[in-house]
């Protein structure tokens, strides 16, 4: 997708703070955090959201995932985190490439919504 914003940080267009990568999967810190760790971890094929997820693609959201706790354990997160993915408007999905937010470092906000 030429003009998603993640797939140009993915393929270093745009400069981004990376924490992780492997064959499937990059991950970097959100520009504006909203915790005192907050990361973004996103497939390297483009998918719009988790609305988007079928059985041909689920597994680039899995990798996702794995990765998500891997990241966890290298960024000290022991105390706990929270991932959270917005999908489409009504959850604020701002950009539309499928992605994961992991929060933590801090005793997050009991409600979620
Ligand atoms: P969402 O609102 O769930 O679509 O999340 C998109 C996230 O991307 C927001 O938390 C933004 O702060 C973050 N973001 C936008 N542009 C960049 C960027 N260039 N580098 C890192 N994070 C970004
Ligand atoms: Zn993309």
């Amino acid at each position: 997708m030429s003009d998603c914003l993640f797939c140009k940080i993915i393929a270093g267009e745009i400069p981004s703070a990376k924490v992780y990568e492997d064959e499937n999967v990059y991950a970097f810190r959100d520009i504006q955090p909203q915790a005192p760790t907050h990361i973004l971890v996103v497939p390297r094929e483009h998918i719009e959201s988790v609305a988007a997820l079928d059985e041909s693609n689920s597994a680039a959201a899995a990798r996702c995932l794995e990765a998500v706790a891997r990241i966890a354990r290298q960024e000290g997160l022991s105390g706990g985190f929270r991932v959270v993915s917005n999908a489409g408007d009504d959850a604020g999905q701002t950009v539309k490439h499928l992605h994961f937010h992991i929060l933590g470092g801090c005793r997050l906000v009991d409600k979620m919504a």
